[in-house]
């Protein structure tokens, strides 16, 4: 992913109706210095601050590669980002807790 192509880019979660303009995809973003995350996101520059701020508004489901936002209803992370409806699919990968949590999000 070259950092020149920057604008012009929406994100869009296929869980909700999120949709929002993103600079960046990927672990390494051009205009946060010293930063390296855990997984690819989807990377838009904080407009609220000056110095390099950015906000991760989504990430991808590590099972079926869809676009998910970072709400609790959408993704979770554990190792990876999976999609809530690929956590509970694969529900006997995650831990005990993981699952009462998975549950409970996808009855809620
Ligand atoms: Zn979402
Ligand atoms: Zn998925």
């Amino acid at each position: 992913m070259a950092a020149a192509d920057t604008l012009g880019k929406t994100f869009s979660c296929s869980s909700c109706d999120f949709v929002v303009e993103y600079q960046y995809q990927g672990r390494k973003p051009p205009f946060a210095k010293n930063i390296m995350l855990v997984e690819d996101c989807y990377i838009m520059k904080d407009p609220f601050s000056t110095s390099g701020g950015f906000v991760c508004v989504g990430g991808i489901c590590s099972l079926c590669g869809c676009s998910v936002c970072m709400s609790n209803d959408c993704s979770l992370f554990y190792t990876q980002r999976f999609c809530l409806k690929c956590a509970g699919k694969n529900m006997k990968e995650f831990p005990p807790e993981l699952q009462q949590e998975i549950s409970h999000r996808l009855n809620s």
